[in-house]
């Protein structure tokens, strides 16, 4: 029967097709007697030679989507599947103790995950977890569930989860990820981030999602309204084709203003520029017209594998993305993990609040060394282009020193090891925490530039988790609190001579650009499908007239009154 669902529209565009539910199945068995042992560990066999197929594949489609390097860690998991200390014992076990495979599986690898896992050693813990991993996937088998697969998926589907993590989705085949919609997230969530990197639909925060839709349901996602329609009927798939068709059109039109400056009706000049995740994005930045990149998300190269990236490795990446813009500028975000973004080869204490715990700058600095070594890449990196520099969640004045220190220090010990370098590199930072943005003034001294991250300035303001769709009411981009704080973040940095940009995803909203514009932003950084968008809007703008507005905008009340305001100036 028809559904319509509601969620917050997080990526543009229309998609159909037929669902496919991303989630880990129920992993449960019971211990059981058997008595035909060759029987049963024929069984095994066989749900190991289906696991080895899978990862095979997996492994391959991995080293086309994201490269060998992090496919390296589905090999590790072949390697476990095929190691005869780990099958001996286990099929020893069903022999010698007459019980079901899955106890002997479970039994045997608990065994060696607590040998691991309890070694002071990196490497043997990072084994720990790939036994793990392998046991799921034979376990699943053996129970006869579906084990989730995304990076095996070769028909056009719409994925369903209940949270999709920045480790899932740097599997996709954007091919066949038509679109995607989640139970959990807001539009500032990492994968409503990603949907509008790879340009596919995506709906987020649908509430009782995963109980309302199974799996190969005919599915349509309006990513435009933030809607989605199950099983709908044959006028509404032709409705809908219809307006994907018109959304492409606009899409195609827009493209003329690739080359286009960035300039409002009155000649005033911003920049546009592009959020990255991965050297594989510039392409599609460049395509959409970006003049900068403005915001490089650096802590993805380090997922999606089993341990550190290397310098030598993410000099190649940085290498490769500076390379690409030639003379337009890069700002490399250093290393922002926790949050929602893990990597499964740090082991960190599990904190309650990790949105407010150990995390990005703060995590950077409690770990020198990590922090060094990806300064040095970047450096050496910097012949290569134009490279800026920025630290995420910079909260107080003492880390922003302490962070330049140790790369003035990095800067030195190239300098001694003759190893070439830019020496003129911009740093500056984030201000993604009200305290930074209320002591703009006197950070503006320091730094060479600001990026407001509104991401997660408004949540940190406004005490609303951006992941929480229960609180997606708080998360309120135009209450006049942010744009007071983005007034101060901007009016400070000019006082000194410098320049204020934004990269939190508010920089590319049709309502807020208009006020951005007002404030004098100087450079507005966004998901690379909003660049074009963007700029045709700016053009038909006058900064002049939007500056008149904006004291009037700041003593308004609420979020709704900023947004009716805006809505009658622009469609005068
Ligand atoms: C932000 O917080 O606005 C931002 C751009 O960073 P991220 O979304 O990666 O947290
Ligand atoms: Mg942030």
């Amino acid at each position: 029967m028809t559904a319509e669902l509601y969620g917050i529209a997080a990526s543009d565009g229309i998609a159909i097709a037929k669902t496919y539910r991303l989630e880990s199945p129920s992993l449960e068995f019971d211990k059981k007697s058997i008595d035909d042992p060759a029987l049963e560990i024929e069984r095994f066999h066989t749900a190991i030679a289906v696991s080895s197929e899978e990862l095979e594949l997996i492994k391959d489609q991995a080293e086309m989507q994201i490269g060998p390097k992090e496919a390296a860690i589905f090999g590790a998991h072949l390697m476990v599947l095929s190691d005869p200390e780990l099958i001996g014992p286990i099929t020893e076990k069903i022999e010698n103790d007459l019980v079901n495979a899955e106890f002997a599986l479970h039994e045997v690898s608990d065994m060696f995950m607590n040998i691991f896992a309890s070694m002071d050693n990196d490497y043997m813990k990072e084994r720990a977890a790939d036994i793990k991993d392998v046991r799921n996937r034979v376990l699943a088998h053996l129970l006869g569930v579906k084990f989730p697969n995304p990076g095996l998926i070769s028909e056009k589907v719409i994925l369903l989860a209940d949270d999709l993590t920045p480790s899932d989705t740097v599997q996709f085949n954007p091919e066949f990820i038509q679109g995607f919609v989640t139970e959990i997230g807001g539009r500032t969530s990492h994968s409503a981030i990603l949907a509008r990197t790879l340009e596919i639909p995506a709906v987020v925060g649908v509430k009782k999602l995963m109980a309302s839709l199974s799996d190969e349901t005919m599915l349509i996602i309006d990513g435009i309204e933030g809607k989605i329609i199950a099983d709908p009927t044959e006028e509404q798939i032709e409705l809908y084709k219809k307006r994907k068709i018109d959304f492409e059109d606009r899409k195609t039109a827009l493209a003329a203003l690739k080359d286009a400056p960035s300039v409002s009706a009155d000649g005033f000049k911003v920049e546009l520029a592009a959020n990255i995740g991965s050297p594989k994005d510039v392409k599609s930045a460049l395509e959409n017209g970006a003049e900068a990149i403005g915001l490089f998300r650096t802590e993805f190269l380090y997922m999606g594998r089993d341990s550190f990236p290397t310098e030598e490795q993410q000099f190649e990446m940085y290498s490769e993305v500076l390379k690409a813009m030639g003379d337009k500028p890069t700002v490399a975000r250093t290393l922002d993990i926790g949050g929602d973004k893990e990597l499964s080869y740090l082991d960190l204490p599990k904190e309650l609040n990790p949105f407010l715990g150990l995390r990005a700058i703060r995590l950077c600095l409690e770990m020198p060394d990590l922090f060094r070594t990806q300064l040095r890449a970047l450096l050496r990196s910097s012949v290569h282009g134009n490279l800026k520099i920025m630290f995420p969640m910079i909260a107080t004045l003492d880390e922003f020193r302490q962070a330049k220190q140790l790369f003035l220090e990095e800067q030195e010990k190239l300098a001694t090891e003759n190893i070439p370098f830019n020496n003129n590199i911009e740093v500056g930072i984030m201000v993604e925490i009200p305290s930074t943005a209320v002591m703009a003034d006197l950070f503006a001294k320091e730094v060479d530039f600001f990026s407001i991250g509104t991401n997660d300035l408004i949540q940190y303001t406004m005490a609303a988790d951006r992941m929480n769709e229960n609180v997606s009411h708080l998360y309120q981009p135009f209450n006049p609190a942010i744009l007071r704080m983005v007034k101060m973040v901007i009016d400070a940095a000019h006082k000194e001579g410098k320049w204020a940009g934004m990269c939190g995803e508010m920089a590319g909203e049709e309502l807020a650009v208009p006020i951005l514009l007002g404030l004098g932003l100087d450079e507005f950084s966004m998901s690379a499908s909003s660049i074009l968008k963007t700029r045709s809007m700016i053009s038909s703008l006058s900064k002049a007239e939007m500056e008149k507005h904006t004291d009037s905008i700041l003593a308004l009340a609420t979020a709704e009154d900023v947004k009716n305001y805006v809505s009658q100036l622009v469609d005068k």
